[in-house]
């Protein structure tokens, strides 16, 4: 179909003043053939992913999630979509765009809250968000797509405002670490979600306690282990890189990638590396990291990692300059990845270390303990004392280190590819459109 023929997404009545501004951008991309996956993937999953598709072929797909890069959704969408496309589905991937910040502040406190901090929302925070959300609603045209996915939490409400769903069947995906949400929160999305037609979740531990959806699916999310932040890289390739950034390749390395967030843990990182420094005193670290812009809370948590670590010359902080290669290059370079969140929806940058052959430590929490089979090719972690033992005894055992990463990238293999997310979400389609 001639992209440029589409009826637009927005806007949807007459606009008025309010609605001029355009509050969601279009993510272009091009697609991108399944194909590439046949010399490392079951035959089978790839025929399952051909019948579901053509079964699907033409159908309008809207994914809509709040930033267009940095951070794990985006990651995804920037992989599934053209994927999607490939094999004939009419996929598109619009991002918010002009957002005030006072709505981020109110989307961070809701994420929390649904991870299971204990601060309620105010009333007027609730407002903020479903005045957005209502806003939203009057911009889109449900009845210009098939199947319209929402992803994660900050636009879950505009289902509620919108006068009618058209032909058009409503999929949540959430992103969070749902374990310990709070039964404020729980209330609140357990009403937004009523209108939808289906819900993913990561885990079935993650599913809210009596959510009565229509149709419910459980399905990780996945890495693109073909495009170029993935490829393989050698070894000497990966130390040239990370030379660069002033890392010491001579020594061992430890490294944590993540955004700048409280429950990634980074103070944790910091002294989980004091106490294994005592052990073996070259080891260095490095904390790669950036924002995205609906993190409002980034800039504090770098202040206090930075605080944590002054004046210790073996801790490396780089934030916003590490690109695709040169995050491959940490996964691949670093002896050790760690992923000490203390809650995690899923944890991307697990599965990519591991692609990449390299054992990884991570929080035992939430999405990390289905990637990290502990002491297979991981160990999952409880505090801090625990996660420097294990720092300590992997990087005095190269040939547990070996061991680990082949297992881990195993696992990837089987289990958190792209095409299996892909196949996944089109079995859901079909089943709530049956
Ligand atoms: N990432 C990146 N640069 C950074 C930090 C992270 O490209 O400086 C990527 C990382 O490789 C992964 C994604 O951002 O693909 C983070 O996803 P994850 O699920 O680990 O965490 P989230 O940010 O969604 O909580």
């Amino acid at each position: 179909m001639d992209v440029l023929k589409r009826a637009p997404i927005y806007p949807r009545t007459q606009p008025s003043r309010m609605m001029m501004v355009k509050m969601l951008k279009k993510i272009d991309l091009w697609p991108r053939s399944i194909e590439g996956y046949r010399s490392i993937m079951d035959a089978g999953l790839l025929n399952e992913i051909y019948s579901s598709a053509g079964q699907l072929k033409g159908k309008r797909v809207l994914h809509i999630n709040s930033t267009p890069n940095r951070g794990g959704v985006a990651e995804i969408l920037a992989n599934l979509i053209p994927l999607l496309k490939g094999l004939g589905i009419d996929a598109e991937w619009y991002s918010l765009h002009n957002v005030p910040s006072n709505f981020y502040r109110v989307t961070k406190a809701i994420h929390n809250g649904l991870q299971g901090h204990p601060r309620p929302l105010p009333q007027s925070d609730w407002k903020v968000y479903e005045d957005f959300n209502r806003k939203l609603a009057k911009q889109l045209d449900p009845q210009n797509w098939d199947f319209i996915f929402i992803q994660d939490h900050q636009l879950t409400a505009a289902l509620s405002f919108l006068p009618s769903k058209g032909k058009s069947k409503w999929l949540w995906r959430s992103h969070t670490d749902s374990i310990n949400t709070k039964p404020e929160y729980q209330q609140r999305f357990l009403e937004y979600l009523q209108p939808y037609d289906g819900a993913i979740f990561t885990m079935r531990e993650y599913v809210f306690k009596d959510s009565h959806l229509k149709h419910l699916m459980i399905s990780p999310p996945a890495i693109e282990g073909l495009n170029p932040k993935n490829l393989p890289m050698s070894k000497i390739e990966a130390r040239r890189i990370i030379g660069k950034f002033g890392i010491d390749t001579s020594c061992p390395l430890i490294t944590q990638i993540s955004r700048f967030d409280p429950w990634k843990d980074l103070p944790g990182v910091v002294e989980a590396w004091k106490l294994a420094k005592a052990k073996v005193p070259k080891i260095q670290l490095a904390i790669v990291g950036n924002f995205t812009v609906d993190d409002l809370q980034a800039k504090m948590i770098l202040s206090q990692v930075r605080k944590a670590a002054s004046g210790l010359p073996d801790v490396h902080i780089i934030t916003n300059q590490a690109g695709p290669r040169a995050i491959k290059a940490f996964q691949t370079a670093s002896d050790i990845i760690l992923q000490k969140s203390i809650r995690e929806g899923f944890g991307l940058t697990v599965s990519e270390a591991m692609w990449s052959k390299t054992p990884v430590i991570g929080g035992n929490v939430g999405g990390i303990i289905l990637q990290i089979i502990h002491n297979k090719n991981g160990y999952l972690v409880n505090d801090v004392e625990d996660c420097a033992k294990r720092i300590v005894e992997l990087i005095q055992d190269l040939r547990k280190r070996r061991n680990m990463g082949k297992a881990g990238q195993r696992h990837v293999r089987e289990n958190f590819l792209l095409p299996r997310l892909v196949r996944d979400e089109l079995k859901f389609m079909l089943e709530v459109s049956s």
